[in-house]
């Protein structure tokens, strides 16, 4: 089974932190979605899998007119192979989600709504730069349970230097009265050339504090573990086993193909992406001949992200995939290079499987790191 990744590369703000690829200016959005119909039709061949998912990113895909959606479900379902019960998910902004909107998108084949709430509180929101507001946030999600979307999964922030103890304790309650079965929990973190960075570095506010991030994660497991929540990954939480399917075929390296500027592809052997440029993305696409560059993946490339992505899930790394997959040496070098995480207590073996522990979990990208080939 594969997956379909389609960025869509418009935001109305840019909020403080964000390095993803958009525009302000929403002036090509129409130029863009003809890109993207036509970019699915030359790479329509690029899977040789039917889809287990559908996935809209951004960006912000809720800033699409149902018209748009259509043409895009269009254009997929003629020339794509998508089984029947297809995890179909769309990211959406609190503020475009209004019931009408609700309404159009509950017409549309999605089937999962992922909200970037980021935060139940106002002054939170406003200093991220976010579009909506703390009320907004809570109504969308009634607004979208009352429309029939019962796969919600949200998004929250934690680690900012706003963001107090209690205020983290607050939205993951409130993450649990409004029933919500699914949540990405996200450290805050410094990325280039964003505002958030341009203000660390003209002191005009003071670095992250790690330790407070780390006390906030260990809060994360402490709430939402009893309230029945699984971590599944570092950053995700299920109820019910309601994994998202998407993402999970990440961990799990099945195949992808992304549609759209920036947008990365993956078939096993190669990974591609396209440019992170609207104008150039277009142009090259009515030229037919799309801008993106690929890189043939080694085995220890292979290896390496194996480890990076295996490692996060609750599954973990598999000894006996290393064994089979990448051969006795890799295995070896697996084995020796956990040692010092296993006297640590940050990983601890089960079966044939290495999983973090709790003191390993905040780390996880670190531990990765020295794992590598
Ligand atoms: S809405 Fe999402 S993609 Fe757009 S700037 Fe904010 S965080 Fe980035």
């Amino acid at each position: 089974m594969a997956g379909l990744y389609i960025h869509i590369p418009f935001c109305k703000h840019a909020c403080h932190y964000c390095n993803f690829h958009f525009s302000t200016s929403l002036q090509l959005q129409p130029q863009l979605v003809s890109a993207l119909v036509t970019e699915l039709t030359l790479r329509a061949d690029y899977l040789k899998e039917p889809l287990e998912s559908i996935y809209f990113g951004g960006g912000t895909p809720s800033l699409l007119t149902p018209l748009q959606l259509e043409t895009l479900f269009n254009t997929i379902y003629k020339h794509f192979n998508v089984t029947a019960n297809a995890e179909i998910t769309l990211e959406a902004n609190p503020d475009d989600l209004t019931p009408f909107t609700l309404s159009t998108l509950n017409q549309l084949p999605i089937n999962r709504l992922s909200v970037g709430v980021q935060s139940f509180f106002e002054e939170e929101l406003r200093w991220m730069n976010r579009a909506h507001t703390a009320s907004q946030a809570i109504r969308c999600i009634a607004d979208a349970q009352d429309a029939g979307f019962s796969n919600l999964t949200i998004d929250l922030i934690y680690g900012s230097p706003s963001l107090t103890n209690s205020k983290w304790e607050a939205n993951l309650q409130k993450v649990i009265e409004l029933g919500i079965q699914h949540l990405s929990a996200y450290c805050l973190t410094v990325e280039p050339k964003t505002a958030l960075a341009y203000t660390i570095q003209t002191k005009q506010q003071p670095a992250l504090n790690e330790e407070q991030a780390e006390a906030q994660f260990l809060q994360l497991l402490d709430c939402l573990e009893p309230a029945g929540f699984e971590q599944y990954e570092i950053s995700n939480f299920a109820k019910h086993q309601k994994y998202a399917v998407h993402n999970t075929n990440y961990w799990r390296h099945k195949p992808y193909l992304g549609i759209g500027p920036s947008a990365h592809s993956y078939n096993l052997n190669t990974r591609s992406w396209n440019i992170a440029n609207n104008n150039k993305y277009i142009q090259g696409i009515e030229a037919m001949k799309p801008h993106f560059e690929i890189e043939v993946l080694t085995i220890d490339n292979q290896y390496n992200e194996y480890v990076m992505t295996a490692l996060r899930t609750m599954w973990g790394i598999d000894r006996r995939l290393v064994d089979t997959q990448f051969g006795k040496a890799k295995l070896q070098l697996l084995d020796q290079a956990i040692k010092v995480f296993l006297e640590h207590e940050q990983i601890v073996q089960i079966d044939n499987h290495y999983r973090l522990t709790r003191a390993g979990k905040f780390r996880a990208d670190g531990i990765a790191a020295a794992l590598f080939a």
